[in-house]
């Protein structure tokens, strides 16, 4: 048996797909069932909405404390994402992967392309939506968003959605089967984990 079957190389795993798709949900989801897959708390220049824990759902930070983190090479990457700012803590996904265990980033589009330049290696899954009325649906349903913004993120989609193809793998995140999605990733990252030759995750 080769070593890394029994050793399996720790992965970046890039959960990615259009605003409004689930991709928080079924990553949280992921890590309660998967402690050894350990999410990425991302910072942003966003304002906290309401409900969201500062170093939980985010790091919150001034538009002055991000620049400066951005300049000091804090951050993987970073993205102007529906007019805020958003980067990856480049410490984090380190220490995690130095552990042994798997780093994965909730990102936007942008950033899993700019991760797919960066480390070549890293895993990208595209969440796609059943359909475009059911994204619709769903960003109208969290109410997050005013109308104008919704209409941005609905523009944004159909682009992201074309270059799906892009991804190492594309799964359809159905209305419904956070359970059975989360479950779907975790698979592949097993499977992408113990792949011949080893993916080489270098930061
Ligand atoms: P929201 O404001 O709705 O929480 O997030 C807006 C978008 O930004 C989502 O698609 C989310 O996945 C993405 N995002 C969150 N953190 C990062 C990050 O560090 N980098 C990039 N490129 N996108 C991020």
């Amino acid at each position: 048996m080769k070593r890394h079957l029994t050793f399996p190389n720790p992965m970046l795993v890039v959960v990615s797909g259009p605003s409004g798709v689930g991709k928080s949900t079924i990553v949280a989801e992921l890590a309660r069932r998967h402690p050894q897959v350990v999410p990425i708390v991302t910072a942003t220049t966003r304002q906290r909405r309401p409900g969201e824990e500062i170093g939980v759902h985010y790091h919150f930070l001034e538009p002055a404390a991000f620049a400066d983190l951005r300049d000091s090479g804090g951050l993987l990457e970073w993205a102007e994402v529906h007019g805020n700012a958003y980067g990856t803590p480049v410490d984090q996904v380190r220490g995690i992967l130095a552990a042994g265990r798997d780093a994965i980033l909730t990102i936007d589009p942008q950033g899993a392309r700019a991760v797919r330049q960066l480390v070549p290696d890293a895993v990208l899954i595209f969440l796609m939506p059943p359909s475009l009325e059911v994204l619709d649906a769903r960003l109208t349903g969290r109410g997050s968003e005013s109308e104008r913004e919704r209409a941005l993120r609905r523009h944004n989609a159909a682009a992201e959605i074309a270059a799906s193809d892009d991804y190492d793998h594309v799964l359809v995140n159905e209305t419904g089967q956070a359970s059975e999605v989360a479950e779907l990733i975790w698979e592949v990252v097993q499977a992408e984990a113990r792949r011949d030759p080893p993916r080489q995750v270098r930061i």
